[in-house]
Parts: C-alpha cells; sequence; structure tokens
C-alpha cells in the first residue's frame, strides 16, 4: 500500500532555511526536526512504528483538514537539538512547521488505522500525533487519544459492515466489483476516502466523519453512440453521531468516471492509477451462504462464514416464493413456522434470534421493510447469490 517517502528533500529546504537564519545544522538532525513537526521525538522512532508518511500536495487535499503540527514539541526539539536560545528556537520552529507544511508531508491516517500491516503500532502512532497543547481536529487522532471509540480496523469486518449498508451487497451482487485500496489522494470522485474530522463541543465528540481510503469499482460500458469505458466508484465512510455514539455507515455514495471522456480530454485512466488493469484488483464477491461482502485476496485469509444465521441462497428463494404468493408481511417467527422453514449452514433451523438479527442486517438488499414489529416485502429481492455464466464471462473483458 506504501511505499516509504523519503525525507531528504525536506531536510535539504529546512537546513537551508535555517542556514537563512545564521544556524548551522548537520544533515543528520534534518528527519529528527521534520517528524517532531508530527509530535513524534525521533525520526527512528517514526520508522520503528512503520509511520506510513506520504506527501500529498496542499492544493490537492480538497476535503482533507491540514496536518496538525505540534508547535511546543518543535520548539523543544529545535532547543535540544541545534544548541540554540529560546528566541531563535522559537523563529526557527516556526520555520520547521512552515516547511513541513508546505512539502505536503503528513500521515496517511487511513493506512494507520485501517493496514494491517500496522496493527500492532497504530495506537502508538496515534498517541504521537495528539498533542495534548490541543484538542484533536481529526477522527482518528480522537481516536488514539480516548475520545472517540476505535473502529472495526480490519477489512474482512469493514466490507462485512459495508454489505449491510442499505442495498450494498445486492449491488456488489450483482455486477462484477473490485477492490482499489490506498486511492489517489488528487481523484476528486474518491475524496471522501481520506475524510478525517471530529467536531469536538467542551471535549466531547458531537459528529465525527472517517474515510477508508479505499473505493469500490464497477466497471460499465457507456451507450452513447461510441463504446466507451465508464467505472461506478463507491467510497464509503464511516460516521459516528453523539446520538448514535458507534462508527456506522450510513447510504454509499457513488460517483462516476467516464473513461473514454476523461482519457480523450487528457486526463488519466484508472489502469495508470491503479498500476495495471482495474480486474487485476481484488474481486470483492458477497459469500452466497452468509450474504457477507468479502475481497477474495491473494495471500490473504480466505472468507469464513460467521456461525449462526440463516443460510443465505436458500432463505432469498423462500422470500421469492412469498413474493410471488404474494405473502409480503411476516414476522421471523411466521417464517420459522412456514413448511420447510429456513435453515442454517448447517442444515438445522435456524433460531428465530438469528434469524431477525439477518433479516435486520440485509433488509435494505432482501427489500424489507418494518412496519409495527412485521417484516415487508416491497419487492422481489432481487440479489445474486448465484454465479451465473454471463456474470464470468464479463470478468474477462478489459476492464482498462
Ligand atoms: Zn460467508
Amino acid at each position: 500500500m506504501h511505499s516509504p517517502v523519503s525525507l531528504k528533500p525536506i531536510n535539504k529546504l529546512l537546513i537551508a532555511a535555517y542556514a537563512r537564519e545564521g544556524v548551522r545544522a548537520g544533515p543528520a538532525s534534518g528527519p529528527d526536526l521534520t517528524v517532531s513537526a508530527f509530535g513524534f521525538w525521533t525520526a527512528k522512532l517514526a520508522l520503528e512504528y512503520g509511520t506510513p508518511f506520504v506527501v500529498a500536495p496542499v492544493s490537492q487535499t480538497t476535503r482533507e483538514i491540514p496536518a496538525h503540527m505540534h508547535l511546543r514539541w518543535v520548539i523543544e526539539r529545535v532547543k535540544k537539538i541545534l544548541d540554540v536560545d529560546d528566541w531563535t528556537a522559537q523563529k526557527l520552529a516556526a520555520i520547521t512547521m512552515d516547511v513541513v507544511r508546505q512539502s505536503g508531508l503528513r500521515v496517511d491516517m487511513q493506512a494507520v488505522l485501517f493496514d494491517e500491516r500496522l496493527e500492532k503500532s497504530r495506537a502508538k502512532i496515534l498517541k504521537a500525533l495528539h498533542d495534548p497543547d490541543f484538542p484533536p481536529a481529526q477522527a482518528s487522532v480522537a481516536i488514539g487519544a480516548g475520545l472517540l471509540p476505535w473502529p472495526e480496523t480490519s477489512l474482512a469486518a469493514l466490507l462485512e459492515l459495508i454489505g449491510q449498508d442499505f442495498t450494498f451487497a445486492e449491488v456488489v451482487s450483482r455486477n462484477p466489483t473490485y477492490l482499489w485500496n490506498g486511492v489517489p489522494r488528487d481523484l476528486s470522485e474518491v475524496d471522501s476516502a481520506h475524510l478525517d474530522w471530529v467536531d469536538l463541543r467542551d471535549g466531547k465528540p458531537v459528529a465525527a466523519e472517517l474515510g477508508l481510503g479505499l473505493c469500490l469499482v464497477q466497471p460499465y460500458d457507456g451507450v452513447g453512440r461510441t463504446p466507451s469505458q465508464n467505472y461506478h466508484l463507491f467510497s464509503p465512510i464511516l460516521h459516528y453521531r453523539a446520538a448514535q455514539p458507534t462508527w456506522h455507515t450510513s447510504g454509499i455514495v457513488s460517483t462516476s468516471y467516464r473513461e473514454t471522456d476523461r482519457v480523450a480530454r487528457g486526463g488519466r485512466s484508472l489502469a495508470d492509477m491503479i498500476g495495471g488493469p482495474v480486474t487485476s484488483l481484488p474481486r470483492v464477491h458477497v459469500c452466497p451462504a452468509c450474504m457477507a461482502v468479502y475481497a477474495e485476496r491473494p495471500g490473504a485469509t480466505p472468507h469464513r462464514c460467521k456461525v449462526g444465521g440463516p443460510n443465505a441462497r436458500d432463505l432469498v428463494k423462500k422470500l421469492r416464493a412469498r413474493f410471488g404468493t404474494g405473502r409480503t408481511a411476516f414476522t421471523a417467527k411466521d417464517l420459522l413456522a412456514d413448511a420447510g422453514p429456513p435453515l442454517d449452514r448447517n442444515g438445522v433451523a435456524v433460531t428465530p434470534e438469528a434469524l431477525e438479527d439477518f433479516l435486520h442486517a440485509y433488509r435494505g438488499s432482501l427489500g424489507l421493510r418494518a412496519f409495527d414489529g412485521t417484516w415487508n416485502l416491497m419487492r422481489n429481492p432481487a440479489i445474486k447469490l448465484e454465479r451465473s455464466a454471463a456474470a464470468d464471462a464479463s470478468e474477462t473483458r478489459p476492464g482498462a
């Protein structure tokens, strides 16, 4: 996901800026002073934690808030490393922060929270990034400071959560979908992937939003006079509200990327940005047994269904049969009282509680709405849990 960012160009700028103030700094001091702006004591420590630095030009970071710089910390480090008086240290600290800010260097907060390789160090990185002199403006830093709960951090759990959002499992089930992790910061169609803010009042979070650094890509053909390649890009985000104090998704927005048009006007193709065809990205599926959305990634643990819950494919067939015969209002207990009740994934009768939880979790994709404690089928469930020959054939077409 990340190639390490070289701090060398920033170090050179820093040393030159100090020299203009008449202070000589050795090249070895640059990295420590650079990372001090983010709250790290030494560059060695930031490296040990695997801190995912990125360079994102300031003008392109549209919806991101600027990285917070730790003033008091930088002053202390300047004093200690460059052995200067208080007055000079304050001046050099301001210069340091300016140079770092202008360079566009920042920490990739989505990687800190969600990159599986940082599982052991993310709490330490967040602790360094929290400036005790200022309340956090970033949700990620607020999580590290214990002001917000931790969201799910594993990709499997996040994809499962996304799949339960409105009709998203259905959307994924019907068309080839790919996982694009680590989307570029200058692609405005997916700028919500890098959202990271919290609104604190009296030290308590009122609202927060957090992008996941990823988007899901669905290729589709344009219907104009000439064939064109287009993509739906879905960038799910997590929301937090004081009234519902857990991280949840609510309505995944999709944007369109009309690649043929964009390339004709000198823009980039997705393949250019990805570094390979879209079809080389991990494929995202809906599990026909448990309906969880999951990604098929080489080297990653294969999807495993959670224990309990009905067999999804079998349940969808039963719901379609009910829709066909007009018996569209029912409770979980009614379903279990039917001849041939829904079974779990081991072929055993499912409990009413497990069935109710499942209907609630996937109500959008199943076409269900609750009225007065009764489920109502609003449409014939259109989720596709059987792989068709047509879907498999469409996978072989080039996606770039
Ligand atoms: Zn499953």
